[in-house]
């Protein structure tokens, strides 16, 4: 095998660790959001995984760890509310956005 083929073999391999198995029991890998953002087995139990540019501006607005898990939460529940209405689409930005600044005020 060339010296390229071993390490991207070895990349590959070390994406593949990242993983972890959701509650629905599907194994996800790497940061899992498509699947996460989608699954309702994890958007009850651990809400709906912001992206970490909304995450970074929580912070910088001095919003720790434990409100970003609340504002997961609250997310995780208002997408469940629009599937239970058939609307699986997500929230345009700009809703989003102002959604997650009226969690974190809240
Ligand atoms: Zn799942």
């Amino acid at each position: 095998m060339s010296n390229d083929g071993t390490k991207a073999a070895a990349r590959r391999g070390a994406w593949r660790k990242i993983h972890s198995t959701c509650e629905c029991g599907v194994e996800v890998y790497g940061n899992g959001k498509n699947h996460f953002r989608s699954c309702s087995a994890h958007l009850e139990s651990a809400g709906w995984p912001m992206d970490s540019a909304m995450r970074d501006a929580l912070r910088h607005e001095g919003h720790m760890s434990a409100d970003i898990v609340r504002i997961e939460r609250a997310l995780g529940q208002i997408y469940l509310d629009r599937r239970a209405h058939g609307d699986k689409s997500e929230m345009p930005w700009s809703e989003y956005r102002d959604t997650v600044w009226q969690l974190a005020d809240a």
